[in-house]
């Protein structure tokens, strides 16, 4: 496959929706490829325990180190010549953008930890950056119960980038947050009919102008980016003479 992934986690039937759709029909085509593996499978007392108390005191309980361990080596271990990155989703990590998914659907080999509880006990991160490149990262600026739903999106915005799984590439490159539109806001989109519920398509769009109707979008696409996330705005403020 162009992207394997292993994804370590208490809780794999998060992961049963990743078969749906397009994802799991470019499983079926051979460009993807995932495996989901239960982080218990690699505990030895009879409860299976993943979890203790935090030294330090303190409320929950934190992932402990033996299991995550052995977890990682286990997955490792089975690609000797790959240098995987291993992603950990975390509220305190980088924020996920459209470049991070960019570059991720490019590594060969991810590796996804969920953490769950208060966290993973922190030598596990620090003992996976001797063996491969880690990089901890956050959903958004807001707490999840685990990293699952987290991997789940990330996942997703990876997988549709790797060449072949969105049928149309063409659909890939107008987007919100694509670089080729200098990380605007998409435009508001149309279908038939022309007239709903009193509600008329922007005339111009009907016009088949091709140059105006590019023109309205990328100014759309500046309003719309200006109201609702001004902090996305750079170079792009001035509105492109040429509509293109
Ligand atoms: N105590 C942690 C903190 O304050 O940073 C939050 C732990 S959270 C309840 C449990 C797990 O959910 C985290 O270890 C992480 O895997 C995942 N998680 C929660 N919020 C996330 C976010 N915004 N992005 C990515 N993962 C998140």
């Amino acid at each position: 496959p162009v992207l394997q992934l292993d994804i370590i986690t208490i809780f794999g039937d998060y992961f049963a929706p990743l078969e749906l759709s397009l994802l799991g029909k470019a499983r079926e085509q051979g460009l993807l490829a995932w495996r989901v593996h239960d982080l218990r499978d690699w505990t030895h007392d009879r409860h299976r325990t993943v979890d203790d108390t935090p030294y330090g005191g303190g409320a929950g309980m934190v992932m402990k180190p033996e299991p995550w361990g052995e977890a990682l080596d286990a997955v490792l271990d089975a690609h000797p010549d790959a240098r995987p990155t291993i992603v950990v989703p975390t509220p305190a990590g980088e924020p996920f953008r459209q470049a991070t998914a960019h570059e991720l659907a490019g590594a060969g080999h991810l590796i996804f930890a969920c953490g769950r509880y208060e966290g993973i006990d922190a030598r596990v991160l620090e003992y996976a950056r001797t063996r491969a490149a880690v990089r901890e990262i956050s959903l958004g600026d807001y707490v999840l119960n685990g990293g699952e739903v987290a991997v789940l999106a990330m996942v997703e915005a990876i997988g549709r980038l790797i060449p072949g799984v969105v049928g149309n590439p063409e659909s890939l490159v107008e987007e919100s947050h694509a670089a080729d539109t200098d990380g605007l806001l998409e435009y508001p989109v149309y279908t038939k009919p022309a007239s709903w519920r009193g509600l008329d398509v922007p005339e111009i769009l009907l016009s088949g102008h091709h140059a105006a109707i590019a023109a309205w979008r990328r100014e759309s696409s500046i309003e719309r980016t200006r109201q609702r996330r001004p902090d996305l705005l750079g170079e792009a403020s001035e509105p492109d003479p040429t509509g293109e």
